[in-house]
């Protein structure tokens, strides 16, 4: 939980407030200052946005920095350092959270922003926590950043983009200059209402999925994400490996790893697909391959047409390995208890979940019956002892993965409520 302290300063006219977030403090726009009324959305009406509630994200980023390093990074020379880069980055929060809680000599920290202000801000907090050495501050539009470190020979190990609202137009450059054995791509997106399928236009413009509600919505959501990055990768012949992929607190996070190569490239292609789903009795059908369409009418035939979404990435989401390693680096970071709690659950029941894109929602289905729901641990428990698989999901609190078909549910919960 961010703590807003009580020292406050002034710089260029700038009024700042000192906070803690992780176990770091710095200067930020004092919202005792900027904000006015009482309904106004905080982040936005500072002159550099600053929003407490991402503390959760920028542990997830210092997490998955840390595992990468232990899992991934092969450095060819013993002096050799790793380099991240922030292209959005703000008050600079998660990059000096980077230099101070990692405390690695070997990381190296680049912050840009285009905002002036942020720039000021950040050079503020640079000689407050005394850093100097280990970190680089440019100005530069993001896409001009990527282009121009391309030019340079600075290669990035690893990329963090976390605008607020759609990641979209920086990507292409990101794949261009990230190192392409192994680089390490963190995306945030907020502008989550499209990618949820509440505006079709909107995703086609941005994401080109063809997305509408559904009772997966967040998944989907992830998954629309995943098969953007990856098919704007695929021009540049590269290949993205999704390591974690997280939806939470109206924010979708992505750890992506990066790899170069037509022959990878095209192996992106093979988890690309499209999936269906009845309005009914909201069974889905899933079918890898662009070229194989799912089932455009329900099996219970008298429910008639399903609707059809897509292109969408069906592979893995979270990668085992780094996501074991995620959960362990959560004490030596100390990790705020809260923080910590959320994560772990998250980790814990993806590492569990069986292996099936999407899932169903437990609620939507008892509502269909007009029944309450059942413990949701009592409906996996009595699918595993039926001979399904079952699983719970981070995407939803009543999503249940599993193998059985909704109708196998349904003769399950009315057998259950005659118990
Ligand atoms: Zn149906």
């Amino acid at each position: 939980m961010v703590e807003f302290l009580r020292e406050t300063v002034v710089v260029d006219n700038l009024h700042l407030r000192k906070i803690r977030e992780g176990k770091t403090e710095i200067f930020v726009p004092d919202p005792f200052y900027y904000v006015k009324k009482k309904n106004e959305y905080m982040p936005t009406s500072l002159p550099v946005f600053y929003n407490p509630v991402m503390e959760v994200n920028r542990d997830l980023s210092l997490l998955a920095i840390k595992a990468y390093m232990d899992l991934y990074w092969q450095p060819k020379k013993e002096d050799e350092r790793i380099l991240y880069i922030e292209a959005l980055a703000g008050t600079g929060i998660r990059g000096f959270r980077v230099l101070n809680e990692i405390k690695n000599p070997k990381v190296k920290v680049l912050l840009n922003d285009i905002n002036k202000l942020s720039i000021k801000i950040m050079k503020f907090n640079a000689s407050y926590l005394k850093i100097e050495s280990d970190l680089t501050i440019t100005n530069y539009d993001a896409n001009y950043l990527f282009l121009r470190l391309r030019n340079t020979g600075m290669i990035p190990d690893i990329i963090e983009i976390d605008p607020y609202g759609s990641p979209a137009r920086f990507i292409f450059n990101a794949v261009r200059c990230i190192k392409g054995k192994g680089g390490l791509l963190l995306v945030t997106a907020t502008d989550t209402a499209p990618l949820v399928g509440k505006f079709i236009e909107a995703a086609m413009r941005k994401y080109g999925c063809f997305l509408v509600k559904s009772p997966f919505s967040k998944e989907m959501a992830v998954r629309a994400l995943i098969y953007f990055i990856g098919r704007e990768a695929s021009i540049l012949a590269r290949r993205i490996v999704p390591l974690f992929a997280i939806f939470s607190h109206h924010f979708i996070k992505l750890a992506l790893l990066v790899l170069r190569g037509r022959k990878e490239a095209d192996k992106f292609w093979k988890e690309i697909g499209w999936v269906s789903f009845c309005n009914i009795c909201t069974q889905f059908y899933f079918s890898k391959g662009l070229q194989n369409r799912p089932r455009e009418l329900c099996e219970m035939e008298e429910h008639g047409l399903t609707e059809i979404i897509g292109p969408l990435w069906l592979g893995r989401i979270f990668e085992e390995e780094f996501s074991r390693e995620m959960l362990k680096k959560i004490d030596e970071l100390s990790v705020n208890p809260r923080n910590a709690k959320l994560i772990k659950r998250i980790f814990e029941w993806e590492l569990e979940a069986i292996d099936i894109p999407f899932f169903y929602d437990l609620q939507e289905i008892a509502r269909r019956l007009r029944m309450s729901i059942p413990s949701i641990n009592s409906v996996i428990n009595s699918l595993k002892s039926k001979g399904y698989k079952a699983s719970r999901t981070h995407f939803n609190p009543r999503g249940i993965k599993t193998n059985a078909k909704v109708r196998d549910i349904v003769i399950l919960l009315k057998h259950m409520v005659n118990q």
